[in-house]
């Protein structure tokens, strides 16, 4: 339902859940965030309200600049803390967030089990962590990894995604919005720019079959094809 993300220069939390709250009209069941915290990623999710969520997170485990959130409507799964976003991989080194369907999961979760993952939620999403984690196995990096599970996957999707160690979160569209914000102090990511309009004006919308990386080295986007494209980068008009 909804994606929030940061990188930057400073904390990711406080953007990340003020996020979340700016999200909060578009209806949603449960809420989560995950956060590089300098040694892994710190995952706190949970069916409810992001109130309940803020009400339940231990701040200091929760201290990075790097981090993905979500709030979940669920479509695969029923509202439980475990079906709740972000999701991970077996050994907790990737997560992701993930608005719409992703309509070929059984069967890439059949191939995935297959192969020794074991998934613990009931949702579509899980697939795409450890898909990551199958080519990072294979000896990828993340942005190839990340580019090569998007293109496993059929469906209308806005994903996002980090790994442990790696300074930059990696997000796709095809179907579902996404829009980029770029302020002094990093990158926003969100499903709709009512999200970080706190930070930023800044913003350049995502188009269908989009890869993006946001980093310290800037922001770069490929489109469906892989080949490197310049998107328009632009101000919100917003009346509040
Ligand atoms: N299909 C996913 C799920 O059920 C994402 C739903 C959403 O867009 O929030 O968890």
């Amino acid at each position: 339902c909804g994606i929030v993300g940061h990188v930057g220069t400073g904390d990711a939390l406080e953007p990340l859940l003020t996020g979340l709250q700016n999200l909060e009209y578009r209806g949603y069941d449960s809420a989560g965030i995950a956060i590089q915290n300098g040694s892994g990623i710190d995952v706190a999710k949970r069916s409810g309200t992001v109130d309940d969520l803020l009400a339940a997170i231990d701040r200091s485990r929760l201290e990075g600049h790097l981090g993905i959130g979500h709030t979940r409507w669920s479509t695969h799964g029923p509202p439980t803390d475990e079906n709740a976003h972000p999701h991970t991989d077996t050994t907790a080194d990737v997560a992701v967030v993930h608005n719409g369907i992703i309509e070929n999961y059984a069967s890439l979760k059949t191939d995935l089990e297959a192969a020794g993952h074991e998934f613990s939620s009931d949702t579509d999403t899980e697939v795409v962590p450890h898909l990551i984690q199958h080519y990072l196995d294979r000896g990828d990096d993340m942005a190839t990894a990340f580019r090569r599970s998007i293109d496993e996957l059929a469906g209308s999707y806005a994903v996002a995604a980090m790994r442990d160690g790696e300074h930059s979160l990696y997000a796709a569209r095809n179907g579902s919005p996404l829009v980029v914000g770029i302020a002094k102090d990093g990158y926003y990511l969100a499903s709709d720019v009512p999200a970080f309009l706190e930070y930023t004006d800044d913003v350049i919308y995502l188009e269908d079959g989009d890869v993006v990386e946001l980093g310290p080295d800037g922001c770069s986007i490929t489109d469906a094809t892989g080949e490197a494209v310049r998107r328009r980068r632009e101000r919100v008009e917003w009346d509040p």
